[in-house]
Formats: structure tokens, sequence, C-alpha cells
């Protein structure tokens, strides 16, 4: 195992209560190649072995009015280490009070996954909730793609996005999974041109010469290394990564520098 000195920030990891880990890893994902249990302890093991120096934790909260608990659980584990971001149900009835409120308490983002939750990001009765995102100044984070392997109505590509980044500046946006699994080509493009950041979970669906071709294509300074532990390998992600990236100063904005200027955690300037 190597350590890397570099400090590198996983921005897209999941972690559970121990009592509905084990479930929780039963249940969401039918392409599961992750090696973590789904655990806080099994999350902090990954990400030692992988040597990530922090992780941003997304929880998702999937039934309107039940963010309570979700939340709690996030918010308590936040640390030096751990970055937790907050879920609410965009169907909720006080989803915009509910936004200012986990601000308000110190939520640096929020995460959002039209297929968890049941929404649809072209829905323009949700305005008032991206409005709510807006005016909070937080980072959101949405899901992008199928949840799966099999496609669904709630699907949503980058294009899909470009209606509520007229609304969310996208330089508080990020479209995950390198823009979604399944994405196309087209699609690439579309995500290169919004100017929201992505992160490269799940960039397991690319051959690397695919994810050499996407990353020539986006912003340098809208890419964040995420994983999406424990549903794939933090270590194996990396890894794909650095060898699709051999330009070093890329590759330190990916593994951390993005990061850091987008959570606000260190001085660089926004470009
Ligand atoms: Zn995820």
């Amino acid at each position: 195992m190597l350590i890397f000195e570099r400090m590198i920030t996983d921005f897209h990891t999941h972690c559970y209560p121990d009592a509905l880990a084990p479930k929780a890893m039963r249940g969401v994902d039918d392409v599961t190649e992750g090696d973590a249990d789904g655990t806080y302890a099994g999350l902090i093991r990954a990400m030692r072995e992988a040597g990530v120096g922090r992780a941003v934790l997304l929880p998702v909260c999937a039934r309107p009015g039940h963010e309570r608990s979700v939340n709690a659980f996030a918010e308590n584990l936040g640390s030096d280490v751990i970055v937790p971001f907050c879920s609410v149900h965009p169907h909720s009835d006080d989803a915009a009070r509910l936004i200012r409120e986990y601000a308000d308490k110190g939520a640096k983002g929020v995460k959002f996954h039209p297929n968890l939750q049941n929404f649809d990001v072209r829905d323009p009765l949700l305005s008032p909730v991206w409005r709510a995102v807006r005016d909070a100044g937080i980072v959101a984070v949405f899901h992008c793609g199928k949840p799966g392997r099999r496609p669904t109505p709630l699907d949503a590509y980058p294009s899909d996005y470009l209606p509520l980044l007229g609304i969310i500046p996208p330089e508080r946006v990020v479209l995950a999974h390198t823009g979604g699994y399944g994405i196309t080509d087209e699609e690439i493009d579309v995500l290169a041109s919004a100017g929201a950041y992505t992160d490269l979970s799940l960039a397991g669906q690319f051959t690397k010469e695919r994810l050499r071709r996407a990353l020539s294509r986006l912003r340098p300074d809208r890419i964040l290394f995420g994983s999406d532990s424990p549903w794939r390998d933090i270590g194996k992600t990396a890894d794909l990564v650095r060898s699709a990236v051999p330009d070093e100063n890329m590759l330190d904005l990916i593994m951390n520098g993005n990061a850091e200027r987008l959570l606000g955690v260190s001085r660089a300037p926004e470009r």
C-alpha cells in the first residue's frame, strides 16, 4: 500500500448507521463493486487504505419529511476528515426552509438524488427549492444518470439540468458520476460547457481511453475526485484517475485543489 503525499479529497462517499448498513448494501445498486461494508468505520478504513485524507459524505433522505434522522447521523460524523452534506427531499412541504436551516447550522452542501427521491429535475414546480439552495449559497450535488444498469423515467443527464443551472449558479453545482452512468459523448460535451462541477465516481464505467478523452474535454477546474464508496472501491477509482491524467497539475486540481476551493477550506482564488 502506498501513502500519497498529496492530500486527496473524495467528494462522493456514503455510509449508514451500523444497524442499517447490511440492508443498505444489499438494496440500492445492482452494479456494486466496492469493498467497504457501508459503515462509518468501513468508510474510514477504505479512506486510509486509499490514502484519502478527507471525504464528503452524501446522505440521501428517500422520503419527504424524514430529513431529521438522516441528517443527524451525517452531521454527527462531521470532523476534519468527514465533511457531511445534508439531504432534503424536494417534495417535503418545508424543503426550502430545511435547506436554509441546515445551511445556517453549517452544512456546506446538499445532496439530491432524482431516482432515490422520486423527483424530476425538469419539474418547474421545484424552482422554489433550487432558489433556496441558491440563496443559502451552499453546494448542491445531484446524482446524474441511471441508478443502476436499467434506465428509468427519472434519469437525468447534464442537458436535463440546464434549466436548473439557470437558477443555482453552475459554480455551486456538482453533476455527479461524470454526468451519469451510461452517459453519451454528446452529453459529456453538454457537461463540459455547462460550467458545473462533476465528480469522477463511477469512472469505472469508462475504458481508460474514453475516460482520458472525457477528461480532456471537461474544464480542469471543474473535475472532482470521487469514488461512490461503499458502492465502488476508493483506491481502484483513484488508480484509474491517476492513469488517465498524466498532467501533475491537473491531477492536483482533481484530487484535492478543486474540492478545497469549492468547499472553501483553502484560500485558492475562485477562477
Ligand atoms: Zn453516490
